[in-house]
């Protein structure tokens, strides 16, 4: 089966995973700081801070924006059900902005109309949770543009997209954001197992996210309500999680960066073989924005009609490749019909939804692969 996506390790990620269980530290020992900060430089963020993944990423983000009972969260709807789970995770609720048709990114136009009806209606969001689908960058500066005006937090989900750009700059470095969160499942762009990370420019933002992943327990006397000159001395301060990574993944996460370059640029060359193969098929193929260079976490098709994808989705599988579909719209989880979402909220995700069909993308595919691949879905088309 050739996979939808898979992880890439070497026998330098073994090596440096063996180091730490020969080490004294298992959990939370050097090996934390210094995956962070290899984070950090890579995207040119001030502060990251590592934690169990990317969902616990999200929603202590979130927690550390202040969100609670009484506000609300948007997100796009074309994501993994995490990026909303996060906003009741906090007791707040969650609304979905439509997507683009030719990004399949929240909408900025949909996102400016919803807001000004939510103002209207005395509904306005405390955070946008823009999702960089496939590892293109949404339309940030628009986004930005209109947190200004409405006051809202931006928190990226850029799950899928660590080592993408946007206007030259590196995702993760949250010009245009409170904060970005990557997830390290091993689909993703890197892999720590599981693990996920929290990148802002906010000081006050990442030591919240730090002191939440452990219980919300500081030692740092500057942040202890009452203190004592002690040494066994803490406080716990806030209501926390245990979200801690460990420094086997953190070391393993480390390396994984090492290799980061070279994976994507296969990921691109991999991109640019399908766009080449499928050219003039009867395929969609996803549309680049000029402003943003994707990170190809996932390279997803549009059939001709839901019937197409349908058949292709079975005989690619039944083939032996493992197809997938990213996402099915959030809101049409039975858990979210139960919250009053009905079918068809909204339409243009939905349109989307009905014709995706993810082919195979990750740093182990060949050009021949792909030739067979394109050849397949040319037959099936
Ligand atoms: C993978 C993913 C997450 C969650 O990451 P985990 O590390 O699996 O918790 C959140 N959002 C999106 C868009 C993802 O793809």
């Amino acid at each position: 089966m050739i996979p939808y996506s898979k992880q890439f390790l070497s026998e330098d990620d073994i090596a440096a995973v063996v180091a730490v269980l020969r080490s004294d530290f298992l959990t939370q020992g050097p090996e934390i700081p210094r995956f962070e900060k290899a984070a950090r430089q890579f995207c040119g963020a001030e502060h990251a801070v590592a934690v169990s993944s990317g969902t616990s990423a999200l929603h202590l983000a979130c927690l550390a924006m202040g969100l609670g009972p009484g506000d609300c969260l948007w997100t796009s709807p074309i994501t993994f059900v995490a990026s909303a789970n996060c906003a009741l995770y906090c007791g707040a609720t969650v609304d979905f902005v439509d997507i683009d048709s030719s990004t399949y990114n929240m909408s900025p136009e949909a996102l400016k109309e919803k807001l000004a009806h939510a103002r209207r209606a005395g509904k306005l969001p405390k955070i946008v949770v823009p999702v960089h689908l496939a590892g293109q960058s949404c339309a940030m500066e628009k986004i930005f543009e209109l947190s200004r005006e409405y006051g809202f937090h931006i928190l990226e989900d850029a799950s899928h997209a660590l080592g993408a750009t946007y206007r030259e700059t590196p995702v993760g470095k949250c010009e245009f954001s409170d904060a970005a969160v990557f997830s390290f499942h091993a689909v993703k762009m890197i892999t720590t197992g599981e693990g996920g990370m929290v990148v802002t420019n906010d000081a006050g933002l990442a030591a919240r996210v730090a002191r939440l992943r452990t219980h919300g327990i500081t030692r740092a006397k500057e942040e202890m309500a009452g203190g004592s000159e002690e040494d066994w001395y803490y406080e716990q301060t806030d209501l926390g999680v245990h979200a801690r990574m460990t420094d086997i993944q953190a070391a393993l996460g480390r390396s994984q960066m090492r290799a980061l370059p070279q994976f994507l640029s296969r990921r691109r060359e991999v991109a640019a073989w399908y766009g080449e193969l499928l050219a003039g098929s009867p395929y969609g193929l996803p549309w680049q924005d000029p402003a943003a260079a994707s990170s190809w976490h996932l390279f997803i098709l549009q059939c001709a009609d839901a019937e197409a994808r349908k058949r292709i989705f079975a005989a690619m599988r039944k083939g032996g490749v493992g197809v997938n579909v990213h996402y099915i719209p959030v809101y049409r989880q039975p858990y979210y019909r139960k919250l009053g979402f009905p079918a068809g909220y909204c339409p243009k995700a939905e349109a989307y939804y009905a014709r995706a069909l993810s082919v195979p993308v990750h740093p182990g595919l060949e050009r021949n692969d792909v030739e067979s691949l394109a050849r397949m879905l040319r037959e099936l088309a």
